[in-house]
């Protein structure tokens, strides 16, 4: 694990940024704390090197991450068409993070597809697509952020990471683990949350920022979520959670509202498999959650046309809400014995 980046295209990644000019850094689609703080944590260190460096994001991003430090230069595609397209036609190099397949930049995929400059990949999914020139995609790290504090270093840059480099990385770290709860059994993870913490960051100041800030309607949406909204099939070891729009409108909600939800279901004794069900204007967003060895991303990507972790994916269906619950419930018989004993290994 120490050394997992000699076998990958990191050498290969180091000579093309060296050469580069234009850089653009992206990520998925309903931008988690992984995402924007890996971001913006390569941001900051590409500009410290002096490159031309811009972050290009498919849509916008929760309120609870706004306080990271260069969020407010963060080009969002949905918005600022025009103004994204001139700068990725301008680029040598793009780099992506926090996902594996240029199907989760929505519109902005076409757009990165189609330009002419070196794409990166720099992802902990499972299964990365073919769509990259060069990659570092390793699933067993907690985190993008771990990945990237690696590459930092690794490239001999270790002496530019500074306070706000680490509060962006600290920030996926933490969240993509669910406050140090999940894929965080290995040391280095501490080691370099560490680190961070002699860079001179408040984790306590940050929880309070990405945990504290829920708005009242949040707060009751999640109510709602948790009573309303719960199904528990016992018999399965299952729960699932189901929004539909006029719920969503009702609790008003906000990007970033519904991060979290999930895990509640998962949070009953002898649930092994959560899912959430998100009614949208055109699609129904669909997040996955397990325990043990079920896989979730084995779930999603055979079933649903998406992916991500074994205990933590997701799809985005254009089925409408109950075609897509009951494609789950049909599925649940056949991983009645599976779902009975799961271990972690
Ligand atoms: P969440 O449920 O929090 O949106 O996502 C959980 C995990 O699944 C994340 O690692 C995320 O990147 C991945 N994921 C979410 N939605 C999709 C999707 O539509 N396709 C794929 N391939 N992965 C997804
Ligand atoms: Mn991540």
């Amino acid at each position: 694990m120490e050394n997992y980046l000699e076998n990958t295209d990191f050498g290969k990644i180091r000579e093309v940024l060296d050469r580069s000019g234009r850089i653009i850094i992206t990520t998925h689609t309903n931008p988690d704390g992984d995402a924007i703080g890996a971001s913006l944590a390569m941001f900051r260190y590409l500009r410290k090197r002096s490159f031309d460096v811009r972050v290009i994001i498919p849509d916008p991003f929760p309120e609870f991450l706004a306080w990271l430090p260069g969020s407010d230069e963060i080009l969002i595609f949905e918005e600022q068409q025009e103004t994204c397209r001139e700068f990725i036609l301008g680029a040598d190099l793009i780099i992506c993070v926090d996902f594996n397949n240029l199907s989760r930049l929505k519109e902005l995929g076409r757009e990165v597809k189609n330009s002419a400059s070196v794409k990166v990949l720099i992802d902990h999914h499972l299964n990365p697509a073919i769509d990259f020139t060069y990659k570092v995609s390793f699933s067993k790290i907690s985190s993008t952020s771990e990945i990237i504090y690696d590459f930092i270093c690794e490239s001999g840059y270790a002496h530019l990471m500074d306070k706000e480099i680490a509060e962006c990385l600290y920030t996926g770290i933490a969240t993509d683990t669910g406050s140090f709860s999940y894929a965080c059994n290995y040391v280095k993870t501490y080691l370099i949350t560490a680190d961070l913490f002699r860079l001179g960051i408040d984790g306590e100041h940050i929880h309070r920022l990405i945990y504290d800030t829920y708005s009242e309607s949040r707060l009751r949406l999640l109510g709602y979520a948790v009573s309303g909204g719960l199904t528990v099939l016992p018999e399965f070891h299952t729960a699932y959670i189901t929004l539909r729009k006029n719920d969503l409108e009702k609790f008003n909600y906000q990007v970033g509202d519904t991060e979290g939800v999930v895990n509640y279901a998962l949070s009953i004794k002898d649930i092994n498999l959560a899912a959430l069900f998100m009614e949208r204007d055109d699609e129904v967003k669909v997040s996955f959650r397990s325990k043990g060895n079920f896989s979730v991303d084995t779930l999603a990507r055979e079933h649903f046309n998406g992916g991500g972790h074994r205990n933590a994916s997701g799809a985005n269906c254009n089925t409408d809400l109950k075609e897509t619950v009951d494609l789950f419930l049909a599925l649940l018989p056949g991983f009645r014995e599976k779902l009975k004993h799961v271990y972690t290994d």
